[in-house]
């Protein structure tokens, strides 16, 4: 039996293939030609969601004391965007294509060469005119004559009916131009050139209330973090928690994604799964344990210890991530790690950190987890004119005890590190100086904003993750020694859509039916079960192997008692994987099933 699992590209056609077919992801609007970057989950997806989000949210909050759960809005009042940074700078850099107008993210540009040829403008019978010059590369080893038609075509594509046929359509004054060698000048399909880079905002808004006006524009989230910041001093307030804790949160983001690519990898509609962990900053930890413990590569991460600084608290959000991956199926043999260097990072972060998944098509993002600092809620707190400062009783009782000589030297010592932080990133050094004097005063009274640790995840990401990890194709001989092959789903037996198949080994037996009926319906009341009774069994098995389904029960002719009455009331269980198979009691099933779906 040999196993075949190749990672090239006509396999993320044979993955999307399967989701269609078996109702695990459909294109959007698929009826009126779908919609770019927008996705459906059908049936099956939307049971393998829910099953990882509740996996997510288990982990994340229910299984801890430390972590509080929010369910936010997706439209939020815009002044949050402004705050955040978003309406200012979270966008792409777009190039534009001379001759189609079509946009391309400028970092999404592969290189190319040939020729430069130029025009001033093209004409046709119909009397549309174009008036503009623009230019394309006639790319190595392309015809002359194909490339004119591939431009006429183009162009004619762009005018609609106005400009006629394409046959009929006249490039005026061509020129040939320059040769290039790996430029990347020109738009990937058309190759058009392409203007000069600029910004592109990828929140997508809408107009909320009755009067359709400017003042009235709102966003979609871009992410769900910013509501866990603006909800933070009432979460905090409500809840009898202290500093550190986290609050967290699951829903739908929205970004106007200029290349929506790679199935549901990156879609203009999508969903999080993030974690805001809030921590004391490392000066409020030294005054209160005298002392900061820090990252080293024999550091234990299993059990948060009060003197972590936030390097600590990141490489345990980083473990504690990895683990969670690990219980869904998700190892370290198909994940890697890209730790951003400091030219990459946010002027913020101090650190962050990419999980990344072998996807068919490259290792790519899965999760990001980043240390922000205080930014956000500082910058909340500048907008909103609100105090998100909070009192630590811990805090001051510590800093109480300091002489006013010892208060001074803690001062000094801060003022001096973030004098030389501030100053080696190029801003100015007197501001470092008051920031941290206004900084140490609040806190030598017990008062400070949180830092944050920022697990942020994607749904959409992670279960299209699942899905390729699992997906098998695997060839074996029958009984006559044919070779076949077989398709399956390889997916852990927790977040499978679909535990059990219940199968009646032949439809046309009424007691088996009978019986089937009362097994699933015993089983249904603790799993997701799938009973079917028409086609070969063999046939019935395939299928839910392809779904992923984990167990198939088969009630048979030993079930009526018929081959004997020790095997009466007990069923063959069937492994999806190995294809192995039991006999269980119909009183153990539940006990059986549940011991090995977990
Ligand atoms: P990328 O670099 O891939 O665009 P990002 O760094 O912008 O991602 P974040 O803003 O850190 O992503 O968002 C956190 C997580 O949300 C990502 O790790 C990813 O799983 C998910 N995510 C972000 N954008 C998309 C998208 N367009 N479609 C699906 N998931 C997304």
């Amino acid at each position: 039996m040999s196993e075949t699992k190749s990672k090239e590209v006509p396999l993320m056609e044979k993955i999307t293939s399967l989701c269609k077919r078996r109702g695990y992801i459909y294109q959007s609007s698929e009826i009126y030609g779908g919609i770019g970057g927008f996705w459906d989950y059908g049936p099956l997806g939307a049971e393998l969601k829910r099953n990882l989000r509740d996996a997510w949210w288990c982990a994340m909050t229910r299984d801890r004391e430390d972590v509080l759960g929010l369910d936010a809005t997706i439209i939020m009042h815009p002044a949050i965007w402004k705050a955040s940074g978003h309406v200012d700078t979270f966008a792409d850099m777009m190039r534009e294509c001379t001759l189609t107008n079509k946009r391309v993210r400028a970092d999404h540009v592969d290189p190319q060469s040939g020729t430069v040829m130029q025009y001033s403008g093209a004409e046709s019978p119909t009397g549309w005119k174009l008036t503009r010059t623009f230019s394309a590369l006639l790319r190595q080893g392309e015809h002359i004559e194909s490339f004119r038609k591939r431009v006429r075509g183009l162009l004619a594509l762009n005018a609609g009916e106005a400009a006629g046929a394409v046959e009929a359509i006249v490039l005026s004054g061509e020129e040939k131009g320059a040769t290039v060698e790996n430029s990347v000048d020109f738009h990937p399909e058309t190759s058009g050139l392409l203007n000069e880079a600029r910004p592109f905002n990828l929140m997508l808004s809408t107009l909320v209330g009755p009067t359709a006006t400017e003042e009235n524009r709102a966003y979609l989230r871009p992410e769900t973090a910013q509501a866990i910041f603006a909800q933070f001093k009432n979460v905090f307030d409500s809840s009898r928690i202290k500093v550190p804790f986290g609050i967290c949160q699951i829903g739908k983001a929205f970004r106007n994604e200029v290349t929506p690519k790679n199935f549901t990898f990156r879609s203009r509609e999508f969903e999080q799964m993030e974690l805001e962990f809030f921590i004391a900053p490392d000066e409020a930890i030294q005054l209160i344990h005298g002392s900061v413990a820090t990252w080293s590569e024999t550091a234990d991460l299993s059990t948060p210890q009060p003197n972590w600084g936030w390097e600590m608290w990141h490489r345990y959000w980083v473990d504690q991530r990895t683990k969670f991956y690990a219980t869904i199926g998700l190892g370290t043999d198909v994940l890697d790690y890209y730790w951003q260097q400091p030219a990459d990072l946010a002027h913020y972060a101090r650190a962050c950190v990419d999980i990344l998944f072998k996807f068919p098509f490259g290792t790519e993002e899965l999760e990001g987890i980043a240390a922000r600092g205080d930014f956000d809620l500082t910058q909340h707190q500048k907008h909103s004119g609100k105090s998100l400062e909070i009192f630590d009783e811990e805090l001051r009782t510590a800093a109480a005890k300091l002489s006013d000589a010892e208060k001074q030297a803690f001062t000094d010592n801060v003022i001096s590190a973030w004098e030389a932080d501030w100053t080696s990133k190029g801003k100015s050094g007197d501001e470092a100086r008051a920031a941290a004097l206004t900084f140490c005063e609040k806190l030598l009274k017990g008062t400070y904003l949180p830092h944050v640790i920022e697990p942020s995840a994607g749904l959409d990401r992670l279960a299209l993750a699942i899905i390729s990890n699992g997906f098998v194709e695997e060839e074996k001989a029958d009984v006559n020694g044919k070779k076949e092959l077989r398709t399956f789903l390889r997916l852990h037996p927790k977040i499978a859509p679909v535990k059990c198949g219940v199968f009646p080994l032949l439809k046309n037996r009424p007691e088996l039916v009978t019986k089937a009926r009362e097994v699933n319906a015993l089983l249904k009341k603790h799993f997701n079960c799938f009973y079917d009774e028409s086609g070969a069994i063999g046939r019935r098995y395939a299928r839910q192997d392809e779904v992923g389904t984990p167990y198939g029960v088969t009630i048979d002719f030993e079930t009526l008692g018929e081959k004997g009455p020790e095997l009466a009331d007990t069923v063959t269980v069937r492994e999806r994987d190995s294809g192995a198979q039991e006999r269980v009691k119909i009183d153990a099933l539940v006990a059986y099933l549940t011991g090995r779906l977990a």
